[in-house]
């Protein structure tokens, strides 16, 4: 037998049953022994039958001296027993479950795990999970140690798996080969891989489990950190040209705005200045909320790129996006006349060439006549969380060198995840927002209070004159964007009826055309509508100054980063801006709690990074779905053991070993 080969060679497993183990991924011996368990229990403490009345729960080993039948008056089954250790008896009882006298008969012994009820007057042991007893407790598959729990699906049950995988208990560490070398894997004090698995599945201690998924950790870890390495050596064989100097022009040119910049965008901007006057390409990430002023940094590599006579080309996720781009900058290039022009798809360029600041969406990368001194690319992704290819955005031109590429994120992306998921970039943080704003009044509303709260918006916007703008946003529920749709007209339909009835409100959601999207969009700008309700689909990434009230329903499916996203759509103008977080009927509490720890934090960082220790990655910006690697076993968060296995990366990659073949996956 070998561990490629399909499960089915293993006794009791049929097709039918290979069907089953499909859905948890399950096809070959390999994938059975890599299925790790997510939890254990621990019924290794066994104790007598006297202790055990006292504490009335744990696990026994005992004789069984008699088991029966009995039927209650309704007619149901109980099965009885009476067990025996050195220290008393004590009877069991079961129910419906008939075939109990079939397995268990007098005289054999017994490991039972289980309670007495917490009822007064309650003296037997009630439903135990049992187990025969082997003659020793090292043979035991279920009970009497510490036992592995796995993901299940139906029909196949821990207990089954337990079964199957304890035929291999002899074998595995022997089958199982590992690609890590040995002089390696000594020097980070690691198990061979075939001994890590097998103490995840037949641990004599908790140690044994910690030590095993230790191994299993870094397997997952290093598959990342060989990416990384990989994508770091080739960007530091790449040519750039440096781009540098001018530092009096500079000087002059941040004296010259209109504000003096924060600490974070001085440090920004200064490690940006020292990336690209080198010569590999620059690649690096500006991490920084909403806000946050991460245009004035990207303004000012722009324009030393300007100065050493290079062009820079920044990129937006959609046209609305470029053109608010095009403006800003023209704004701060005004005065030093950098020339600069917006390149969105479907308008025609001429074919000479001026501007050393070209704005646009991803298009521009199709240009066929992009000038060929580009020195800078700058994408920004707004309230996207970086799931684009950076890769296709960086290309070789005619010399032989590479731009330097600064991506812009408006997503705070908390240090301990950047690490992995930006791992070959360099990261630049912009945590503190320029000073000044009118902070945003954020309130969690618990279900209850949802109508009152509706009749304060009312309110509130018909004082202002109509000035104050609402959104409203209703969570994806159902999987299907149409269902979603449907939710969001029906409360549509209702809130304009009934509360808001005196106002003029709008609807939008993911079913729309985009013309009618961006229709309705532009008209709530003009202000023909008060209220804008809409589906989370709808990414709202224009600028609408005077809304200034920001509704979310149901708010604890959401994650705290994505909330923060949606309470940057309002706070842009000077209103006062409100943001409620209403709770669906029946929110737990951990979640109400995690509501009112978004409701008093206003920043980003401090958000995402709770959202983070509460729910941990998975939930987090959805990582599940956007392409960042999730673990079974390891932490994304784990920087110490992301940065051992980089450094064997580095290592396996200079000696050209092949590591990938034989790892934990
Ligand atoms: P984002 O990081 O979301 O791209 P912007 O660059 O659009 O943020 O900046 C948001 C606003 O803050 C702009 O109006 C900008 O002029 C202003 N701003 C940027 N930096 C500062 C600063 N240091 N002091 C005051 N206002 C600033
Ligand atoms: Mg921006």
């Amino acid at each position: 037998m070998q561990i490629t080969d399909s499960v089915k060679t293993l006794p009791l497993i049929g097709d039918v049953k290979a069907k089953q183990l499909e859905r948890l991924n399950i096809e070959t011996i390999k994938d059975l022994l890599f299925h790790i368990p997510f939890k254990y229990r621990d019924t290794s403490n066994i104790i007598s039958i006297e202790k055990f009345k006292e504490e009335r729960e744990g696990t026994i080993l005992a004789q069984v001296e008699k088991i029966s039948n009995a039927f209650t008056r309704t007619r149901k089954v109980v099965t009885k027993a009476k067990v025996t250790d050195e220290s008393g008896s004590i009877n069991i009882i079961w129910f419906n479950q008939m075939y109990l006298t079939r397995a268990i008969h007098p005289g054999e012994y017994f490991l039972f795990e289980g309670k007495i009820p917490d009822k007064i007057g309650a003296r037997e042991m009630v439903a135990p999970s049992f187990e025969k007893f082997q003659g020793d407790i090292s043979e035991q598959k279920h009970i009497g140690k510490i036992t592995p729990y796995y993901p299940e699906t139906a029909n196949v049950t821990s207990k089954w798996l337990r079964g199957r995988i304890s035929i291999l208990k002899k074998t595995m560490t022997e089958m199982i080969p590992d690609s890590l070398p040995e002089d390696t894997r000594r020097s980070l004090n690691l198990l061979p891989l075939g001994n890590a698995i097998y103490k995840v599945h037949f641990p004599e201690s908790f140690n044994d489990i910690d030590e095993g998924r230790e191994r299993l950790s870094f397997d997952e870890m290093l598959k990342v950190a060989l990416k990384i390495e990989k994508k770091v050596t080739e960007r530091n064989k790449r040519n750039a040209i440096p781009i540098k100097g001018f530092e009096d022009k500079i000087e002059a040119f941040i004296k010259s705005l209109p504000y003096s910049l924060t600490k974070d965008q001085q440090t920004s901007t200064s490690q940006i200045i020292s990336d690209i006057s080198k010569d590999i390409p620059m690649n690096r990430l500006l991490n920084g909320d909403v806000g946050s002023g991460k245009t004035v940094v990207a303004a000012i590599a722009m324009y030393i790129t300007y100065l050493n006579g290079m062009t820079s080309i920044i990129m937006a996720p959609t046209t609305i996006l470029a053109s608010q781009h095009f403006d800003t900058l023209s704004e701060i290039f005004k005065k030093v006349k950098v020339p600069i022009e917006l390149n969105v798809s479907g308008r025609k360029i001429k074919e000479e060439r001026n501007a050393k600041i070209i704005v646009g969406t991803h298009a521009i990368l199709y240009d066929e006549n992009l000038p060929n001194n580009v020195g800078l690319v700058i994408v920004d992704e707004q309230h996207r969380f970086g799931v684009i290819q950076r890769e296709k955005l960086i290309t070789k031109k005619n010399d032989g060198t590479y731009p330097h590429f600064l991506m812009m994120t408006a997503t705070p992306i908390p240090h301990t995840l950047t690490n992995v998921i930006f791992g070959d970039m360099e990261v630049s943080f912009i945590r503190e927002l320029p000073p000044h704003r009118i902070p945003i009044k954020s309130h969690f509303v618990p279900y209850e209070k949802r109508i009152s709260c509706y009749n304060w918006i009312d309110e509130s916007i018909k004082k202002s004159k109509g000035v104050n703008q609402a959104f409203i946003v209703f969570p994806l529920i159902e999987e299907s964007e149409k269902i979603d749709a449907k939710a969001a007209v029906s409360e549509y339909e209702s809130l304009s009826k009934g509360v808001f009835s005196d106002l003029r409100v709008a609807l939008l959601h993911g079913q729309m055309k985009g013309s009618e999207k961006d229709r309705i969009l532009n008209e709530f700008k003009q202000k023909k509508y008060n209220v804008l309700v809409s589906t989370s689909v709808i990414e709202v990434g224009i600028d609408i100054p005077d809304a200034s009230i920001m509704v979310i329903e149901s708010a604890e499916r959401f994650g705290l980063a994505q909330l923060h996203q949606f309470r940057g759509r309002v706070g842009r103008g000077n209103l006062q801006s409100y943001c409620y977080v209403i709770g669906g009927e029946n929110t737990p509490v951990a979640s109400k709690n995690r509501l009112k720890y978004f409701a008093t934090h206003s920043n980003g960082f401090d958000v995402a990074e709770y959202d983070l220790e509460k729910r941990g990655p998975g939930e987090v910006y959805g990582l599940k779905q956007s392409g960042i690697p999730s673990f079974k076993v390891a932490s994304i968060t784990d920087l110490s053991l992301l940065i051992k296995a980089r450094r064997v990366a580095q290592d396996v990659l200079e000696k050209n070993i092949n590591v990938l073949e034989n790892l934990f996956e």
